[in-house]
């Protein structure tokens, strides 16, 4: 029981796309919307309130989903970082601290489909305890690689666990470490379709084929979990969507036929922008090779340009951060996909909106539930001072959100959330200082001794 909200005076952009409406009521009772309107108000006033909320000359909005965190990788500058400098424990409470920078970003729903450990799911639940202060969570566990590995080259071993990673090789392998992660609790697989190889020094390459990516599908959709897949190239995209996957992140570089299996199946897109226009702007800062940044940015355009297809055929687009690394600090980027998608693929703001919200309800598995303001619906509510259909990025800026209210609850905007420092022994740069990671050529004369040993 989370008591009851009247919000009045506000314009209502309710997240289903229709057109924002003037001095409208929001009545919130017991964690749902339950009255919009006169209706709102009347019923506050027969049978009374906790709490009322003055929006007058504010827009009252659903809270945004973000569909691409990261909470648990606890911002590395790379995959050395990632991979080899984490531990399970701090990486748990490290997550629960910046689960409450996320809310109060105004993102009330993530989806975190790949997780260091299964802390995910764990997170997730210690939220839904009340243990934790944080937006609500679906959760995925290790991401499922072929030995081919991922976007960390041969950080990923051959086979077994490694950070977000789970190297699958063979039919069985694949379907048990599905029933394995669903057993302790996912709500999605994610799937990293395409991969580094090292010695091809090229883009990422397509890392599955599609035998394998349905055995993935439909052992996952049998028991009633949905695919979420990692797909930096045109062929990994194709594939993923004639395969079932239900949500496909990134999709760089698509061609039309990839753009048609995609209309074809009805797989939800999330290009996850954000991470790209964040290194191509600022990628300099976290140490990325200056000559990377220009192809970062081409390959916003040209999947922009394509993608700009699929949202015209209908296809549903939802807005994703990739917050968790070095250039998308936590609680920092979350509403930046709005701007990218009115900027890149020409939508509206009340088009990117939507995409943040109601779409965004597809990757919590709520469609009828989440994401509008509704009657009946949960009761995830923004006010924010100001007007996002006259500038998207107007949600990026914290100072301008007034209220964020998750599941009808207020949540506390003013008590600061106190700075923390990176662990040492977390950080790359420690180690490389440590005199045993510098190269020592041994001399002529060690040389010669050795050779007799
Ligand atoms: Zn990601």
């Amino acid at each position: 029981m989370s008591g009851s909200i009247l919000i009045t005076g506000g314009t209502v952009i309710d997240g289903t796309g229709s057109p924002a409406r003037a001095d409208e009521a929001v009545l919130l009772r017991d964690g749902r919307i339950t009255a919009l309107g006169r209706q709102a108000v009347d019923d506050a006033e027969v049978h009374g309130v906790d709490e009322r909320i003055d929006a007058t000359g504010r827009t009252v909005m659903p809270g945004l989903i973000d569909a691409h965190t990261h909470l648990t990788f606890g911002e590395p500058t790379g995959n050395d970082e990632l991979f080899n400098h984490r531990t399970e424990a701090y990486s748990s409470m490290l997550s629960a601290y910046n689960a409450r920078k996320v809310l109060r970003a105004g993102v009330t729903s993530v989806l975190d489909a790949d997780c260091l450990w299964n802390i995910g799911c764990e997170l997730r639940d210690a939220i839904e305890a009340g243990i934790v202060e944080g937006p609500r969570m679906r959760a995925g566990g290790q991401a499922l690689m072929t030995m081919l590995g991922g976007t960390a080259g041969r950080m990923i071993k051959d086979e077994g666990r490694t950070g977000y990673a789970t190297v699958v090789t063979g039919r069985d392998v694949m379907v048990n470490e599905i029933r394995r992660q669903i057993k302790y609790g996912v709500d999605w697989i994610k799937i990293m379709v395409t991969g580094l190889i090292p010695s091809m020094k090229g883009p990422e390459v397509k890392v599955w084929n599609i035998d394998e990516l349905r055995t993935v599908c439909d052992t996952a959709h049998e028991l009633n979990t949905k695919v979420v897949a990692h797909c930096r190239n045109s062929e990994s995209t194709r594939d993923a969507a004639r395969a079932g996957v239900d949500l496909i992140y990134h999709a760089s570089y698509l061609d039309d036929e990839a753009i048609e299996a995609v209309i074809e199946t009805g797989a939800a897109m999330c290009p996850t922008f954000t991470l790209l226009g964040n290194l191509a702007d600022y990628g300099e800062k976290v140490g990325t090779a200056p000559e990377l940044l220009d192809v970062f940015r081409a390959e916003i355009e040209v999947t922009a340009k394509q993608l700009t297809k699929a949202h015209a055929a209908g296809v549903k687009f939802l807005t994703g951060s990739e917050t968790g690394f070095a250039v998308t600090p936590v609680g920092e980027w979350h509403a930046r996909e709005l701007e990218m998608f009115v900027d890149y693929m020409g939508m509206s703001p009340m088009e990117a909106i939507v995409a943040a919200t109601k779409n965004g309800a597809f990757a919590m598995r709520m469609e009828d539930d989440l994401g509008t303001l509704e009657h009946g619906r949960v009761a995830d509510v923004l006010v924010i001072d100001g007007d996002p259909l006259a500038d998207v990025r107007i949600l990026q800026q914290k100072d301008k959100i007034a209220e964020v209210i998750k599941a009808g609850k207020r949540i506390d905007l003013t008590t600061p959330i106190p700075e923390h420092k990176q662990r040492t022994s977390d950080q790359v740069r420690f180690l490389a200082a440590c005199p045993l990671t510098r190269s020592l050529a041994f001399t002529e004369e060690q040389l010669e001794r050795m050779s007799h040993v």
